[in-house]
């Protein structure tokens, strides 16, 4: 016959109760002192019975000595110390405290309990880094880290408002590398990738922080450049263009590859209301540099296309 029990027969005292409490629990006077606690509150700190017993906290743990002088001033205010967290010996506990009043309310102590929340808190900080991640590779295009069509493009929209309510110029370059397929033919795919991020970088070092880059295709990149009008962009483009010919990325055994690209400018026109227009008269701009030999930079002039002047 199985035994039967009953709770509310069995003696418990309330020490005992308290003393298996699973969330470890302190007793706190006015000065600070420990009067009570726990088993698990002891395991928390790594004492024995004897070493708590009186203590001030301020003597082992100066952050929950300042956390108590803050308590006391808030249950003489008549306020609620509101839940907090608190770091000791690299675990991160849930702090909930309420005060103990005489018969005239006056807060001689206070009763706290500190919940281990760490494996909630360590859950949390990868969650959180899981949705950088996340965000990173919805923004973001993951070989070269640079901003991908449609956030380049979000992006764009909007700094072409401003620019028209602020009525300031702005440019687009657009970047295609030239032969780039033969790279890819004559020494495979992932030194491809490799020119790639290396030219990525390379526009990247070269842009102001306001200025914003995106990998808009396979080997073509789109520069947005605000506050800029056309003058300085084709010299920007320039530069960018003479950048990319001396890159010569080593691909080992003492080999490099020459890397040349094609650049078109455009800058703001009347008719470039939004990242499209613009983004269309540097890609016909990039084409006519494509067409006149590669490895030089073209810029839309109304009605005709114009070659900057290399730079040596
Ligand atoms: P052009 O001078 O006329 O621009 O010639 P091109 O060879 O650069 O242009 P084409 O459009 O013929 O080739 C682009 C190549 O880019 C084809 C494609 O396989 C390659 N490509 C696209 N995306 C990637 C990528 O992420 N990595 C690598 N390695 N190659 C890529
Ligand atoms: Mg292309
Ligand atoms: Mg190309």
């Amino acid at each position: 016959m199985s035994k039967k029990f009953n709770l509310l027969h069995t003696h418990i005292s309330l020490e005992a109760l308290f003393e298996l409490m699973p969330v470890a629990m302190v007793l706190i006077d006015r000065y600070g002192r420990n009067i009570a606690f726990n088993q698990k509150l002891r395991t928390l700190h790594g004492f024995t019975p004897n070493t708590l017993l009186r203590r001030r906290v301020k003597e082992f743990c100066q952050k929950s000595a300042a956390n108590i002088e803050r308590d006391f001033y808030m249950h003489d205010k008549g306020l609620d110390v509101p839940d907090h967290e608190i770091q000791i010996n690299n675990k991160i506990y849930l702090v909930a405290v309420k005060p103990i009043r005489d018969k005239s309310g006056f807060a001689v102590g206070e009763m706290a309990s500190l919940t281990d929340i760490t494996r909630q808190k360590n859950t949390e900080r990868e969650l959180v880094l899981v949705n950088k991640q996340l965000e990173f590779l919805a923004n973001n295009d993951p070989l070269t880290g640079l901003l991908n069509t449609r956030t380049y493009y979000k992006i764009c929209e909007k700094l072409i408002t401003i620019a028209h309510r602020n009525d300031t110029p702005f440019s687009v370059l657009f970047i295609d590398l030239d032969y780039f397929k033969n790279i890819n033919d004559t020494y495979g795919h992932d030194v491809g990738d490799i020119v790639l991020k290396t030219v990525s970088k390379c526009i990247v070092d070269l842009c102001r922080e306001s200025d914003i880059v995106g990998r808009v295709g396979g080997e073509e990149f789109s520069i947005f450049l605000p506050e800029t009008d056309n003058t300085s962009a084709i010299n920007f483009a320039e530069k960018l263009r003479a950048k990319i010919e001396l890159l010569n990325p080593s691909i080992g055994e003492d080999k490099n590859i020459s890397i040349t690209a094609s650049i078109g400018v455009a800058s703001k026109m009347v008719h470039h209301k939004a990242i499209t227009d613009i983004q269309r008269d540097a890609d016909h701009a990039m084409y006519h540099a494509k067409k006149n030999g590669r490895n030089r930079v073209s810029c839309l002039v109304h009605p005709c296309y114009v070659e900057a002047k290399k730079e040596k």
